[in-house]
């Protein structure tokens, strides 16, 4: 299918995306990489009369480092993490791992880390890893009122953020891990590159007094816990399936190895 007739804006600013999509309404979107909109257009699950690019924003763009943290513009994409473009965080260039594991190169191309956060797919790799990083998400509206949301305040269920109408995603900024900290993710798919089946992040970071664990792809809002016990717990009771359960057990197995703690 072909998407419906709809309007390209060309906003030359935050504030200007924002003010058109506050006073458009229900009846504008905004759009990054096009990488999940783009099908919903194509099949019609969304028909906006008005599409606002973010991608031309420079508000959006580049990257900055400080001593504690990162912080990465909403139009970075998932390629420029792979390939190292923008700062990265200790042990071992954890974002350019999982970049590089999410769809395949073309999808990686376009689609951007901000995009992966609003849209809030609860098998997509951002929300899961960022949420267990402990990252924020810094917005924007039409009268240039700012808010630093973290992500498990941001990230509400399947496909909700906690975006106000007119609101934007600028950046995200994510905590450096302290010395000694280890990280551990593993997502489990059919095919490399697929949306996973279960997914789980764990970070461990005792120079900061930090334990989290964060569980995606259960089909609702993210599972978080300080404990694998807690984990496990969580999993127990969030209505999966016993063989969804299950897969979800060994993919938390492999985080929890892999950030030392099993
Ligand atoms: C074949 C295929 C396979 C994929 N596999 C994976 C995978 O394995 N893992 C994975 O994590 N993802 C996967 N994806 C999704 C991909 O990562 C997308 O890039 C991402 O989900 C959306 O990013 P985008 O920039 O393309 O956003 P868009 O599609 O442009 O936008 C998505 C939604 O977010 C809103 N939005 C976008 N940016 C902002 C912003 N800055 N502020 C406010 N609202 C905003 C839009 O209005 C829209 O509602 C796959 C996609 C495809 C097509």
């Amino acid at each position: 299918m072909k998407p419906a007739a709809f309007d390209l804006a060309r906003p030359a600013s935050l504030a200007e995306a924002c003010a058109l999509l506050a006073t458009s309404g229900d009846n504008a979107r905004a759009i990054a990489g096009g990488q999940s909109l783009g099908p919903m257009l194509n099949l019609r699950l969304a028909t906006p009369a008005l599409l606002v690019p973010l991608a031309p924003l420079a508000e959006l763009a580049g990257a900055q480092e400080t001593a504690t943290a990162i912080t990465l513009g909403a139009s970075v994409t998932h390629a420029a993490i792979a390939d190292g473009l923008v700062p990265d965080l200790p042990p071992g260039g954890i974002l350019a791992g999982i970049a590089a594991h999410i769809a395949y190169r073309a999808v990686r191309n376009r689609g951007t880390i901000g995009g992966s956060l609003c849209h809030a797919d609860p098998a997509a790799d951002w929300p899961c890893t960022l949420s267990a990083l402990g990252a924020v998400a810094l917005t924007s509206d039409a009268t240039g009122k700012q808010r630093d949301i973290p992500l498990d305040d941001f990230l509400l269920g399947a496909y909700r953020t906690a975006l106000r109408p007119g609101e934007i995603l600028y950046a995200v900024r994510i905590p450096k891990p302290g010395a000694g900290a280890r990280f551990g993710y593993h997502k489990s798919c059919r095919k490399p590159g697929e949306f996973a089946h279960a997914m789980a992040a764990v970070l461990d970071d005792p120079g900061r007094g930090i334990r989290r664990i964060a569980i995606g792809a259960t089909g609702g809002r993210l599972l978080r816990a300080a404990t694998a016990d807690a984990a496990l717990a969580a999993l127990a009771s969030c209505g999966l399936d016993l063989v969804a359960q299950q897969m979800q057990r060994a993919a938390l197995r492999q985080a929890l190895q892999r950030a030392g703690l099993a």
